[in-house]
């Protein structure tokens, strides 16, 4: 178990897009392990790999239904639509209202580089476009409806 340092907000890393991951070497299943232990430890519900100084597309989730490990996602469907306050672990103390679907569909490879297809609704669906947009070098904070405000504890990821 390994700890890793979340990047924080202003860290040129978090800009940048990520790269495609074509295998998953002992590396990029040590990082998924070590992303999940980070994840846990900091208190989010989600992580990805430029958080933690990697630009690869991999990020890691877990709502409460189990951790899920993302390689190389791709939303394939939403539908519906929700607002409500987002974090990030990369933003440490604030939150801010984020537009999201409903319902969401992802399509993604696990960690044995098999693809799987996962639905989430709620908070899962908020995750997975929170999170696959971090692969992106996107923040919520480019998306947030009026301005951040204060939190007291990191709730949502
Ligand atoms: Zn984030």
């Amino acid at each position: 178990m390994a700890i890793r340092q979340i990047r924080l907000e202003g860290d040129p890393i978090l800009g940048r897009p990520c790269r495609e991951i074509k295998e998953v070497t002992p590396r990029i299943r040590e990082l998924a392990q070590d992303m999940l232990d980070t994840m846990y430890q900091a208190g989010g519900v989600g992580l990805a790999g430029p958080q933690v100084g990697v630009l690869r597309r991999i990020a890691v989730i877990d709502v409460g239904e189990g951790p899920y490990v993302f390689i190389n996602p791709k939303i394939v469907e939403t539908s519906g639509e929700q607002v409500g306050d987002e974090g990030c672990l990369s933003v440490p103390g604030k939150a801010g209202r984020v537009r999201r679907p409903m319902h969401v569909k992802t399509q993604a490879f696990d960690i044995n580089m098999k693809p799987f297809i996962v639905e989430g609704d709620e908070l899962f669906a908020r995750a997975m476009c929170h999170e696959f947009d971090h692969l992106d070098g996107h923040l919520y904070i480019e998306k947030v409806e009026g301005s951040l405000h204060d939190v007291e504890m990191e709730e949502d990821e």
